[in-house]
């Protein structure tokens, strides 16, 4: 059963092969039995996940038009707020947080009939590029438990990976979905800044933060996007838009795309073998008929920097509400007021979200902003106008997800800047605001490698289209880690 895609569970639901109390049971058994060897999972919520089950059995029975993914099970990332489920955000600073209520995603899916088995894994409060970084400790890569699943999604791609949920929810700040797919061997989607509503999702930096979705391919991605994605008019960012069905929108032919090559995507440190895997799945693409264009994206350096600048800065301002007073981890017996804060996020933050505050709250502060702030705001202005440019003449960006496959625990924990480099092919489409996506188009040494497709605005239905076209004709998104059982 665990080998069944989203798109064959809701067949088998509507046929009565089973039910969904059945499929249920059996995905949270399997967490149960494997998800010690992966730490893929800080939550399960067996009982409410039985009663959601239950519900849309009945309404499986009773309904001519149940929507598409009533009775599914599915995970969410543990940064949404979850009703009454402890919503840590992997950190020990919210690690007794309990929402009160959904976050609009969450309630996305709960109104569609999907069923939540539990809450994900990841880096503390989306930051990092490893799954390291989490105080509920790392999450292992299941296709080599040595290496890392990438960040800060790991636990969601890791699940999706090893099978022990069929698709689930996910955040992308600067790569989170696209590099964590990428190194996990499955398909993940970050669509346009607004598509889907912030609201309820733990805030890292909010200029750049979206949610999108991860599954083993993309028809079964355009499931999950097409009941997540919705206008909110609680997020200020949201955009008006209705919503679509993008399982619709998966049999064009590719006959006449047109797709811009990078050659900033193509430099010195992109791995051989993942430049190798790359270069061929373009091949296929064109062998489907897309037509290549060598483009230019020439401040694709400055990307990474102004990031780095920008993300720190946000989240600085963000994560001042967890002070021990209005949220998050409060210290014993402090002396006064003062020590109350010092301690309280002395002690509830982890060493990458303390580095980030840090950097954030000098780049921010009177006299750097200008400096600082203000720059990496006008180069991502200039990163922005790259990508409307190439627009004009492409219609969808090709290249690499990640530099290189999954890395080994511990390979760049001394180095930051090394870790920040992962995101080096996946940041500027959030800087620029633009759906991308990652799916699997390769091996290198056993090991996963990720194809990027970076789309114009509000174009996340022909990104899954072209990544279902591609699917349509390889096999990689139906490999699986040798040893899963
Ligand atoms: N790895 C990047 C960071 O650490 C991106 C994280 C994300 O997308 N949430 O900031």
């Amino acid at each position: 059963m665990h080998s069944l895609s989203i798109a064959e569970i809701i067949d088998k639901l509507r046929k009565k092969e089973f039910s969904s109390q059945e499929i249920t049971q059996f995905f949270l058994k399997r967490i149960q039995q494997n998800d010690q060897k992966y730490n893929s999972f800080i939550s399960l919520c067996e009982e409410q996940a039985l009663t959601q089950a239950r519900a849309a059995d009945a309404n499986l029975a009773a309904q001519t038009a149940p929507s598409a993914l009533c009775g599914v099970p599915i995970a969410h990332k543990d940064i949404f707020c979850t009703e009454g489920l402890r919503t840590t955000c992997g950190s020990r600073m919210l690690q007794n947080f309990n929402p009160p209520y959904n976050a609009t995603v969450v309630e996305n899916f709960l109104s569609a009939g999907a069923v939540t088995l539990g809450k994900t894994n990841m880096d503390e409060f989306a930051m990092g590029s490893s799954n390291e970084t989490s105080y509920f400790g790392a999450v292992k890569n299941p296709w080599d438990l040595r290496c890392v699943p990438g960040g800060s999604s790991g636990g969601s791609a890791a699940a999706v990976a090893a099978r022990l949920v069929p698709g689930a929810t996910a955040t992308d700040t600067g790569g989170s979905i696209r590099q964590p797919a990428a190194l996990c061997g499955i398909t993940g989607i970050k669509p346009t800044y607004g598509r889907v509503s912030r609201w309820g999702m733990i805030a890292f930096a909010s200029s750049l933060d979206q949610a999108g979705v991860m599954a083993r391919d993309a028809r079964d991605a355009a499931l999950l996007l097409s009941t997540m994605a919705s206008h909110d008019h609680r997020d200020s960012t949201s955009m008006d838009r209705p919503r679509e069905d993008y399982s619709r929108q998966l049999d064009k032919p590719i006959s006449e795309l047109r797709i811009g090559i990078p050659k900033e995507y193509f430099d010195q440190g992109l791995n051989a073998g993942t430049e190798k895997a790359v270069q061929e799945a373009i091949s296929s693409l064109t062998k489907l008929g897309a037509k290549t264009h060598a483009i230019s994206l020439p401040h694709t350096h400055l990307a990474v920097p102004a990031y780095y600048v920008i993300a720190p800065a946000e989240c600085s301002t963000n994560l001042s509400r967890f002070d021990g007073v209005r949220y998050g981890h409060r210290c014993e017996n402090p002396k006064d007021l003062l020590d109350l804060y010092k301690r309280s996020r002395g002690e509830g933050f982890g060493a990458e979200v303390k580095r980030r505050i840090l950097v954030g709250t000098y780049a921010l502060s009177s006299g750097y902003y200008d400096a600082y702030y203000r720059k990496a705001q006008q180069v991502r202005r200039l990163i922005k106008q790259d990508f409307v440019d190439a627009f004009k003449e492409v219609d969808m960006i090709v290249g690499p997800t990640c530099p290189s496959p999954a890395f080994e625990f511990g390979a760049k924990g001394d180095d930051p800047v090394a870790m920040y480099l992962e995101d080096i092919y996946t940041i500027a489409a959030n800087l620029a605001g633009l759906p991308a996506m990652s799916i699997p188009c390769g091996l290198v040494d056993n090991k996963p490698v990720g194809l990027q497709l970076i789309g114009n605005y509000f174009a996340e239905g022909s990104l899954l289209n072209a990544a279902h076209q591609f699917q349509c004709h390889t096999d990689f998104h139906t490999q699986t880690p040798k040893d899963l059982t």
